[in-house]
């Protein structure tokens, strides 16, 4: 085998399955459409989508149908779901493809429509409410006049009815509540003219967890499948497994003397005999530069602190209270490993961000190793 740079996300799928699983046990017999969009949060959607599909997934939700054409083509056959809709010109991909698009505009269901009329085909859509959100979607005071056109695009079935909510990973706050009323009244009024969805869906991952919406028969969990925390005070509620480990390896060794500077600006010095020990991953790889002087990995069982500017290639961290450290060494920079794990959350707290940002922030260079 060829010789490899030793930084790689390692990808527990047996973690994967796991978490598929609990998913399962927490949604009372809905259907699950698995949320691998962007790349399937960083964990590669082409090894990821196709493993879902074994254990059971009914659909998959993507952003783009440059994503759907990816699952098709590494053999995921069950329905897809692009979240994000389509651009004009993409039409004949759809079709071919056999994708259910999201429809939050007439213009492009105007278009759709006449592609798959002229193709002899009936296409698939959900319908997208925005319900609060703000983003995409028909607004309540629209959705009387998009359905009367809808009503008359005869290639166009409506497969799901759908909305997303806002605050979810925010349980106790009330707009959660006007968000599920709004839905629950505009799935009325899309019943009464005529519709039938056969997929009803609000509830990403927070909301799994944290609410049951009794019309959804669908969920649509993308960051619980990765084994990140839908939302805060969920631990000891849920149980989920990190999917993503990032490791490498000490690549130099040094001893330095008080006062010595380190990495770009000298931002870390030394303020005693200090064992820095250099690994090959830097903010190309994802590892946030606003980790200088604040990201933690582990290194013999141990905690080490990243000594200095995070470069593009190489961070340095401060291994002198880990005794023996090699080089060589495995060293963990996400996820779980001798004396502990890293967790995304941990990650994302230090650089003001998210976990899925973490995940999706992790280099297209680095080897997605799976397990
Ligand atoms: N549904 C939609 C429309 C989304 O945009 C997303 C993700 O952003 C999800 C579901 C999955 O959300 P989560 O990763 O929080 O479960």
């Amino acid at each position: 085998m060829q010789g490899r740079r030793p930084t790689v996300a390692e990808i527990d799928l047996s973690a994967l399955a796991h978490n598929f699983s609990h998913i399962r046990s927490r949604t009372a017999g809905r259907q699950v459409l698995a949320v691998v969009k962007a790349d399937a949060y960083g964990h590669g959607a082409a090894r990821v989508a196709p493993f879902l599909q074994a254990q059971g997934a009914e659909l998959f939700g993507v952003a783009l149908v440059e994503e759907a054409l990816e699952l098709r083509a590494a053999g995921v056959t069950r329905p897809i779901l692009v979240l994000g809709g389509i651009y004009p010109g993409q039409e004949q991909q759809v079709l071919v493809a056999g994708l259910s698009c999201t429809l939050f505009c007439l213009e492009t269901a105007r278009r759709l429509n006449a592609e798959a009329a002229a193709a002899g085909q009936i296409c698939p859509f959900h319908l997208k409410l925005d319900s609060g959100m703000g983003r995409v979607g028909v607004r309540p005071e629209e959705l009387a006049g998009v359905l009367d056109e809808l009503a008359g695009l005869r290639s166009l079935r409506m497969e799901g009815f759908f909305s997303h909510l806002a605050l979810a990973d925010e349980p106790g706050r009330e707009f959660n509540e006007v968000q599920v009323r709004r839905f629950r009244e505009a799935l009325a009024r899309v019943r009464e003219r005529g519709f039938a969805p056969g997929f009803v869906h609000i509830s990403n991952s927070a909301a799994i967890f944290t609410r049951d919406i009794p019309e959804a028969n669908l969920v649509r969990p993308g960051i619980a499948l990765y084994g990140g925390l839908p939302a805060p005070g969920l631990e000891g509620t849920i149980d989920l497994r990190p999917v993503m480990h990032l490791r490498t390896r000490v690549a130099a060794l040094k001893t330095v003397a008080p006062g010595t500077g380190i990495s770009y600006s000298h931002r870390f010095s030394a303020e005693r005999p200090t064992v820095v020990a250099t690994l090959p991953v830097g903010y190309a790889d994802g590892y946030n530069r606003l980790l200088t002087n604040r990201g933690e990995v582990l290194v013999r069982g141990r905690r080490a602190r990243v000594a200095g500017t995070v470069c593009m290639d190489w961070i340095m961290i401060d291994v002198t209270d880990v005794p023996g450290v090699a080089v060589g060494d495995e060293v963990t920079l996400l996820g779980s490993a001798e004396g502990g794990s890293i967790s995304a959350e941990e990650w994302a707290e230090k650089v003001g961000s998210i976990s899925y940002e973490v995940f999706c922030g992790i280099g297209k260079r680095v080897p997605r190793v799976y397990l």
